[in-house]
């Protein structure tokens, strides 16, 4: 049996493997020549205390026990076996194909966007300026939204499915293995094209079929079934259709409400995004003037209650990038990522608050189940009216924005296309500038300094969930009313973030294999 160990080390011991390695040794009351492998399997930081320390949880094998295999999956040939179209590639899609192939079942993707190296031009284009390409952008495309963010892989859902595998697989697929301890795992927008691409090549190889630039327009009926799907004037035809087009999709939301396919409204999220200079992140959170050479860029997770909306942060990036993260030129919208190194100058998050179904009811008579689309909509329209030109965003400092002030010049900001000044107080939904305005208060009581004249907030952070759901069965997972569609991932309303997304994917697999179709 492996020996398991506990060590609290200084960042500077726990980042040298040599060093670390002979404390373990010691501490094992053994050689180091004894250890044929050591590995880690947890890390995380504990900045409680004044000098910050790293916990490290290490497995030890000694002198001739086995040690564990590489990982490895084998993925069957199923190039003759029952199509399932699958319309998008996010997380959700690609997982549900991999989990396919393995069930021996043929994925048929079909993706309204480029394949994830193409898409790299269109992403640059949206920095300079451009004009967005619709099917093409930060969430569109090979990977989806996932393929140019943080990569963080935390998630809440660990029991929706098999956490641990999901890890196992991205490491399969090119994925940095650190992923697989680290408390707060990610895996950075450089590397996450490749771990995408390198999935596409194994569901390929075993016969699955990717088409680009194929936008599903409309789903084919048949009864309580539906028969394919339509990309223009081509016909697809599959055994059962998973719909993972994300929460940016809303032309199929309004397909389907055309057609008489349930979807139901749904209470959201909608907030802006903040950023702060790392260093001052930093500073808050190590207790320190500098984080130094072995400390990671420090990070945060804030919630409040504010008259019994929650405002929380979202989707925190140390030493990361505001990007622009909407899909068409009358928007303005805005999300965050960093690189795998994180070596940024600025800390962004999302904070948003609770958008609630009584929020948007006076647009339910003209847009019914749809409302929360239209209402987001509104809200990121204006965003681009007080941006300006392309993709200027509109932002404000922090401490203006809590004192209702316009603010007459801006810091610095990682977000590349430029940000112009605006009283997002006066134009935001009162209830969200309200309860933005007492929760960065809020936040400020916990981490001292986070309300600051150095801080902007930019806007506006309106994707991080969808408004709305497309229902499933509880048990078969498939559409209440067609038995064969599978709505999944976080457009269908059933996840929010990478992991949950790919962990949806897999579970509505599983849930077709089941159904014996
Ligand atoms: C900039 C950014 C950073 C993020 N950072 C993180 C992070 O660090 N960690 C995290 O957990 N989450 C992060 N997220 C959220 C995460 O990316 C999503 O939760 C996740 O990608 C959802 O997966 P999904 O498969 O359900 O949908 P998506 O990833 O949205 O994929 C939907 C796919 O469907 C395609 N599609 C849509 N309509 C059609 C159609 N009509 N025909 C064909 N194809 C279609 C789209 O092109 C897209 O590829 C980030 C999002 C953004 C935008």
């Amino acid at each position: 049996m492996p020996q398991q160990i506990s060590l609290v080390l200084t960042p500077k011991q726990a980042a040298d493997k040599d060093t670390y390695t002979s404390i373990a040794a010691e501490y094992a009351d053994i050689e180091v020549s004894q250890i044929a492998m050591i590995r880690v399997l947890k890390r995380s930081i504990d900045a409680r205390k004044r000098t910050p320390k790293i916990n490290l949880t290490l497995e030890l094998y000694i002198d001739n026990e086995p040690t564990p295999a590489l990982l490895h999956f084998d993925y069957p040939n199923v190039d003759k076996a029952t199509p399932i179209v699958i319309v998008g590639s996010g997380p959700a899609a690609l997982f549900a194909a991999l989990r396919l192939v393995e069930l021996n079942y043929k994925p048929i993707l079909l993706e309204r966007g480029k394949d994830v190296s193409a898409r790299k031009v269109d992403i640059a284009n949206i920095n300079r300026n451009q004009e967005i390409n619709p099917d093409s952008n930060y969430a569109f495309g090979e990977g989806g939204a996932g393929a140019f963010s943080d990569g963080k892989l935390f998630t809440r859902s660990k029991k929706r499915g098999d956490y641990n595998k999901i890890l196992q697989t991205l490491v399969f697929h090119g994925a940095n293995p650190e992923i697989l301890f680290d408390a707060h795992p990610h895996i950075g927008t450089d590397k996450l094209p490749k771990v995408i691409s390198n999935i596409r090549e194994t569901l390929v190889s075993c016969g699955a079929i990717f088409k680009f630039n194929a936008k599903v327009t409309d789903i084919i009926l048949k009864g309580d079934k539906v028969a394919g799907v339509k990309c223009g004037d081509e016909v697809i035809d599959g055994a059962a259709v998973i719909l993972a087009t994300g929460h940016s999709a809303k032309d199929i939301y309004i397909m389907l409400h055309n057609k008489g396919i349930r979807v139901e409204a749904k209470p959201f999220a909608m907030g802006v995004r903040v950023e702060h200079p790392q260093s001052l992140i930093d500073t808050i959170q190590y207790h320190q003037p500098e984080r130094g050479e072995w400390l990671p860029a420090a990070s945060y997770s804030l919630v409040n209650q504010v008259d019994g909306r929650g405002v929380y942060s979202f989707c925190m990036c140390p030493g990361g990038f505001i990007v622009p993260a909407m899909t068409n030129s009358s928007e303005c919208v805005v999300n965050g990522m960093s690189a795998s190194d994180r070596n940024s100058e600025y800390a962004n998050a999302g904070v948003v608050t609770e958008v609630r179904l009584s929020d948007f009811e006076h647009l339910r008579e003209k847009h019914g189940e749809l409302a929360g689309l239209y209402y987001q909509q509104q809200y990121e329209e204006l965003a681009c009216r007080h941006g300006g030109d392309a993709q200027v965003a509109p932002a404000q400092r922090v401490a203006d924005f809590v004192s209702a002030r316009y603010s007459s010049s801006l810091p610095k900001s990682s977000y590349v296309p430029g940000v112009r000044s605006s009283s997002m107080h006066e134009w935001l939904p009162t209830v969200i500038a309200d309860s933005l305005r007492e929760g960065l208060y809020g936040f400020d009581r916990k981490m001292r300094g986070f309300v600051t004249n150095e801080a902007i907030i930019i806007g506006v952070e309106s994707r991080t969930s969808t408004p709305v759901r497309i229902p499933r069965d509880k048990v078969t997972l498939a559409h209440e009313q067609y038995s064969n569609l599978y709505p999944a991932g976080e457009g269908a309303g059933y996840a929010g973030g990478i992991v949950s997304a790919a962990l949806d994917g897999e579970n509505i697999a599983n849930a077709i294999n089941l159904s014996k179709l």
